[in-house]
């Protein structure tokens, strides 16, 4: 019988940075990933933030997964010869002069300032409207994940470890960690919001967050080198384009645009933007969000030879990284899951 160390299935962001750990780890892997309709990599403007806007706080583990995700993005830019992942500040615009305050005192007061600075006065952009003015976050930026994903694609297929099919579950022998008569150490699902779908892990509660993005046009503003956030963010993306978005759905799971989302993106971006601008285009995709906005590792608690990677939710690229490699260490040696992701931690529901 054939025999390989891992079987991963899918190969959005969760997927491809768990199989290059693997990898790199010197472990033999066989991804199957079929591309489906709606996945999240494929329409995720890819930002990395380490602050919560909304009450300017520090996101969970910040301090940990920004420096891994920093290292690491570079690091796999060099590996496969690509550029996919751009440091900018984030600069978020103050909806009202409570949140300015707001902002400064968090930055006097709560170490803060190591993630915000440049302070703004009103008015100080005319394409913008930013009359209670803004501050920067930094480090911040965004991966380019479908090129990200497309160079890693092209590596693995040259590595022989990437077969393009739909997982069949019919086929799957999941308590000896047989598929198609391939016999793996373990076999690890990274199939983003489709998890509700596999037979063996849809015991966890997920809630998938449906988001639609705009590509826009401005004609007047060619490129603006920071990325801005007020209720939505706009990406520069060079040559006059702005990715912006998004919206948050918790009651469809499809790739459809729909129209109260779209408008409500070109309400967001009316008291953003004072320039006028056209649409390129409109997508939309389902993020793998999950109840308690943790994600979902660990071991199956029935079949043992089965494994999940997932709910890296609305800051996949962020904690990717960190989260890949945690998970790596804990598949090749004894050590213990983080408790705030292992999904251990919903036993009972099974
Ligand atoms: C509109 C939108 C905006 C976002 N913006 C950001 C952002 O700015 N920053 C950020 O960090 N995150 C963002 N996200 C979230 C981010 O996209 C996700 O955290 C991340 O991409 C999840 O990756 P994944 O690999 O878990 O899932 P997915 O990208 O959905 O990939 C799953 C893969 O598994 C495959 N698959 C599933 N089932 C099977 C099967 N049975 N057989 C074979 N293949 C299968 C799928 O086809 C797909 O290729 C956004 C998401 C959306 C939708």
């Amino acid at each position: 019988m054939k025999s390989v160390d891992y079987i991963i299935v899918g190969q959005g962001l969760a997927g491809t940075l768990l199989a290059h750990d693997l990898i790199e780890k010197k472990q033999s892997v066989l991804i199957i990933d079929k591309p489906h309709a709606a996945m999240a990599s494929k329409v995720a403007a890819g930002l990395f933030n380490p602050v919560g806007v909304k009450r300017c706080i520090r996101s969970w583990m910040a301090d940990d997964f920004l420096p891994v995700a920093i290292e690491r993005y570079k690091f796999l830019e060099k590996k496969l010869g690509s550029t996919f992942f751009n440091i900018n500040p984030i600069f978020r615009l103050f909806p009202n002069e409570a949140n300015r305050k707001q902002w400064q005192g968090k930055c006097s007061n709560e170490r803060m300032n190591d993630f915000i600075s440049d302070f703004e006065p009103p008015n100080s952009y005319s394409f913008l409207k930013d009359e209670f003015g803004g501050a920067s976050i930094y480090p911040a930026g965004n991966l380019e994940v479908v090129k990200f994903l497309d160079a890693s694609r092209l590596f693995f297929k040259s590595e022989n470890c990437l077969i393009e099919d739909k997982f069949n579950f019919k086929l799957l022998e999941a308590d000896v960690g047989v598929y198609k008569g391939i016999q793996a150490k373990k076999i690890i699902f990274c199939e983003g919001f489709r998890a509700i779908y596999n037979p063996h892990f849809k015991y966890l509660p997920f809630s998938p967050t449906k988001g639609e993005i705009l590509t826009i046009r401005i004609p007047k503003l060619e490129k603006f080198e920071k990325i801005v956030s007020k209720g939505v963010y706009i990406l520069p993306l060079g040559d006059h384009l702005y990715r912006v978005g998004a919206t948050f759905n918790h009651l469809e799971r499809d790739e459809l645009v729909t129209t109260e989302g779209i408008a409500y993106l070109h309400d967001k971006i009316k008291q953003i933007l004072e320039e006028e601008y056209d649409v390129v285009s409109e997508k939309a995709g389902v993020r793998p969000t999950t109840r308690d906005r943790k994600p979902f590792l660990g071991e199956h608690p029935k079949h043992k030879k089965l494994a999940i990677f997932n709910g890296l939710g609305t800051r996949g690229v962020i904690q990717g990284p960190y989260l890949s490699a945690h998970f790596t260490t804990f598949l090749t040696t004894s050590e213990k899951l983080l408790k705030g992701a292992d999904i251990q931690r919903y036993k009972g529901l099974f």
